[in-house]
């Protein structure tokens, strides 16, 4: 898989609001954020898109989910509800491709999505 600006964040090359971190996993505020909450949790080992998980990466995305969803309990985010989001390729509108979830909280969500 080719670098990408994620590989650089866990690397430390360049900076990052880092909001989580334990072996696995990392999150960090999304630069471009789009609700008072947007935190984007990544695997530390890369994985391009959703497209190229394995049976094998159960656990680890279970992990990246756990991650999403406790941080947003810490938050306060859990009663009011919040939206986690993982786009793939061109049509789910992903742009950097390191497979990431986005969890965004802290207004009211809407459906259907643009
Ligand atoms: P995607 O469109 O691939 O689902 O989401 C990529 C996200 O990464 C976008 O929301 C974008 O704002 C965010 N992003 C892109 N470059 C950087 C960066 O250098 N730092 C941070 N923190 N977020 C980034």
């Amino acid at each position: 898989m080719e670098d990408t600006i994620f590989s650089k964040i866990i690397r430390r090359e360049i900076p990052a609001d880092i909001v989580h971190e334990d072996d696995d996993v990392l999150g960090f505020r999304d630069i471009n954020a789009q609700a008072p909450t947007h935190v984007l949790f990544i695997p530390k080992r890369p994985i391009a898109t959703l497209n190229d998980l394995q049976e094998s990466d159960a656990v680890l995305i279970g992990k990246l989910v756990l991650a999403a969803t406790r941080y947003a309990r810490a938050e306060g985010l859990a009663d009011d509800g919040y939206r986690c989001v993982i786009n793939c390729n061109g049509h789910g509108g992903q742009t950097v491709f390191h497979l990431h979830l986005h969890l965004l909280g802290g207004r009211q969500m809407h459906w259907p999505p643009g």
